[in-house]
């Protein structure tokens, strides 16, 4: 008998701080979401949230969702993106605390993010195994 593996869904919150931000996939088109971008965040006080475009593929949906969660680590840390200058050495410092606070606050996202990881490697060896190349020797 097969056992069903429960897929850990992707949260639909993020705590980033102390600040608490949705978190949604979106279809192209949605008005929401600039029209070549695929992924994009907001953090005005009525709309702080993460839109992901919803046909990207595992690995790549990490990378953007990683890139806009930055975004928001860098604004709750008031790490400038593109006024004032800061070091280096302030920056990693401050990503440091905040993204160790992201994943002692966000348990949902460590077990999607786990369980993405996985297939993401999976999906790895799988197109590793189709290269033309030939079988290791045992
Ligand atoms: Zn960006």
């Amino acid at each position: 008998m097969a056992t069903v593996k429960r897929h850990p869904r992707l949260p639909g919150k993020l705590w980033i701080g102390t600040y608490e931000f949705y978190l949604k996939r979106v279809h192209r088109g949605d008005p929401r979401l600039e029209a070549d971008a695929e992924g994009m965040s907001f953090w005005e006080d009525s709309n702080r949230g993460i839109l992901i475009l919803d046909t990207l593929d595992t690995r790549h949906e990490l990378e953007v969702i990683w890139h806009e969660v930055t975004h928001c680590v860098n604004w709750v840390g008031d790490i400038d993106e593109d006024e004032k200058p800061i070091e280096g050495e302030d920056i990693a410092e401050k990503q440091g605390v905040l993204f160790t606070q992201f994943f002692l606050d966000n348990p949902r996202f460590e077990a999607w993010l786990s369980f993405t990881l996985k297939r993401i490697r999976q999906e790895r060896a799988k197109s590793d195994d189709s290269a033309d190349k030939p079988a290791e020797a045992a």
